[in-house]
């Protein structure tokens, strides 16, 4: 028997092999239908909707629709004001070319710099115009990691100043150290920004090095030659001159420094690593239009009938880039259907069918179809952020992100599932499914911190998203991976990613039941969803579930006692019923006392 069929019955599903797919299917409700997902991504994708800019016509069309299509399942709005939707208020900057900067050393003349062949750059702090005149200080890769005991930063300061460092993070083949070559989210771009923000620095010179960022000089350049969104400033700390230097230029800057590039790179691999303040000042003159404008996700709910103020959330962002006005005419509309009409597609009908299941689940189920994801991963970052607007707390995000309708797939990815206490399920599901689970054959690129779901995991709920692999069924895996590789040297990101009429939608489908099954075993689990022990997402986790719950305050009025370790169990999650415990001292004697 599988328990994990909620209202009882399966079909079978005569496969190519001869053997059986396990397609999990409601007695009472619809089924899951590939035919509908092709005439979502059709519609998506089609010039009508001018490929979906954030910001543009085409993106707020497609966000209505959507929420049409909620509203026709009879889901309920999730949204502000008895709405689908939740404004995103952003803002788009443009460095202009007025924009200046200059290496000043302590001696000698200075070198100034040339925006896009030396230099890019962007005005995170979304002011029309900056100036500052600061000293450089070289930080190896500005890395704060208290589980791997690391710190650049030592007790540096940074406030005014100027950060340098590397992409990337320290060299290692030890899992237990930046989980080998594997790339963590210390290693990203946006993590540098973030943190050296932090530390109060005015600007940050990201040292670009194309194997260490696994992009060339002129990816960089095209993504940040151009208008760049953001999330209205919502009072974190932000760069006046969020950048990117060549790899030459930074030689030339360590240099004038007396120092060797090099060199310093070998001494950033190590804890012991002091920031070092060159002789030498940035001097910038920042130049930016700044236009403010509202985007939105798209939100519906199914409400649970036992824990309705928990939910498992299903994402896919609806947004792609829209229509670039510096490209010519008919062929300047990016109509993103792999990227990612199909995962809204599949949202759309994983919706359409828990609408109609009956008995309604136990606890909810949240759908959110997301803005901006090509800008950043905006939409869902503000999603996140803003969870607590939502009417239940999302336990578990499954996203959706770019899936390839080519047939029917015998593997699965499910990347950043076996992180948490939820993969023996994932397991068992993918099992019945006959799908292997693919395991990540490129963790040094950092995919997981590169779609939506990454998002959620940071503010602690346990996330992945759902995608075949390479091996479809009646073809080889060589078949699998070269439609992979020219989908992505060809179309991704591109114009031409374009709806294809002989699309085989039945994979979708597929990937759609499977995703609908897990939500299905989650809404029902009796144990909490956890990242485990250790993993760098526990502690947000644990964050989020300890809001409003003061560890301290709890001993107020038990002056004798002193909570030296508090270990937060939640469960429901994020409610008010928290167990706690932990080890409390008395004050003064030493004596040891443990309170429940
Ligand atoms: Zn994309």
């Amino acid at each position: 028997m599988r328990k994990l069929l909620i209202t009882g019955t399966a079909i079978l599903l005569a496969t190519a092999l001869g053997m059986g797919v396990l397609l999990a299917q409601k007695v009472h409700g619809p089924r899951i239908d590939a035919e509908k997902i092709r005439d979502t991504v059709k519609y998506l994708s089609s010039d009508e909707l001018e490929g979906r800019g954030t910001g543009q016509k085409g993106g707020d069309a497609a966000a209505d629709w959507i929420a049409a299509q909620f509203k026709s399942y009879g889901l309920k709005p999730a949204g502000a004001k008895g709405s689908y939707f939740q404004d995103v208020p952003m803002v788009g900057v443009k460095t202009l070319a007025q924009t200046t900067f200059a290496l000043v050393p302590k001696d000698g003349a200075p070198v100034p710099l040339k925006n896009l062949d030396d230099y890019v750059t962007s005005n995170e702090s979304q002011s029309p115009v900056g100036d500052f005149d600061a000293p450089i200080v070289f930080l190896g890769y500005g890395i704060i990691a208290p589980e791997y005991q690391w710190d650049d930063y030592k007790s540096v300061d940074l406030k005014g100043k100027v950060a340098l460092l590397f992409v990337s993070e320290p060299e290692s083949n030890d899992p237990k150290f930046f989980k080998g070559k594997a790339l963590t989210y210390y290693g990203r771009w946006t993590y540098k920004y973030e943190e050296t923000a932090r530390h109060g620095a005015v600007a940050t010179l990201i040292i670009h090095r194309t194997d260490l960022a696994s992009y060339g000089w002129d990816v960089v350049r095209n993504s940040w030659g151009a208008e760049r969104s953001y999330l209205q400033n919502d009072g974190t700390p932000k760069l006046q001159a969020a950048s990117w230097i060549q790899l030459n230029v930074a030689k030339k800057l360590a240099a004038m420094g007396g120092l060797d590039l090099d060199k310093l790179y070998k001494e950033a691999q190590s804890r012991d690593f002091k920031p070092i303040e060159l002789p030498v000042k940035l001097k910038a003159h920042m130049a930016s239009e700044v236009r403010p404008f509202t985007s939105r996700n798209v939100v519906a709910m199914l409400e649970g009938v036992k824990q309705p103020g928990e939910a498992v959330l299903y994402t896919a962002h609806y947004d792609h880039f829209g229509i670039d006005s510096s490209r010519p005419k008919g062929d300047n509309l990016y109509h993103g259907a792999v990227d990612n009409a199909t995962g809204c597609g599949i949202l759309l009908e994983i919706a359409r069918v828990w609408a109609g299941t009956k008995p309604a689940p136990p606890r909810s189920i949240l759908f959110a179809a997301v803005t901006a994801e090509e800008q950043g991963l905006l939409g869902s970052e503000y999603l996140g952020k803003h969870a607590a607007q939502l009417p239940a707390q999302p336990i578990l995000d499954l996203n959706y992100d770019a899936l390839a309708p080519l047939g029917i797939p015998e593997e699965v990815e499910v990347a950043g599932a076996e992180r948490t206490t939820f993969y023996p399920t994932v397991e068992k599901i993918a099992k019945d499914y006959g799908l292997a689970i693919k395991p990540d054959v490129h963790p040094e690129a950092g995919h997981y911190y590169r779609s939506d779901h990454f998002s959620l995991s940071r503010v602690g709920i346990p996330s992945f998203s759902i995608s075949e692999g390479m091996k479809f069924q009646g073809h080889d895996l060589a078949w699998g991976e070269a439609e992979a590789k020219d989908y992505v040297t060809n179309h991704y990101h591109k114009p031409s990613d374009e709806f294809h009429a002989g699309w085989d939608f039945q994979g979708l489908a597929m990937m759609a039941s499977f995703g609908y099954e897990l939500g299905a075993a989650a809404v029902s689990q009796t144990e909490a969803i956890r990242w485990l022990p250790g993993d760098e997402f526990e502690k947000a986790q644990q964050k989020m579930q300890s809001k409003g719950i003061d560890g301290e305050a709890l001993f107020a009025r038990r002056p004798d006692l002193r909570p030296v370790s508090l270990d937060i169990f939640v469960y429901p999650q994020l409610t008010r019923q928290a167990l706690i415990g932990g080890t409390v001292h008395a004050k003064g004697d030493g004596r040891r006392r443990l309170v429940d």
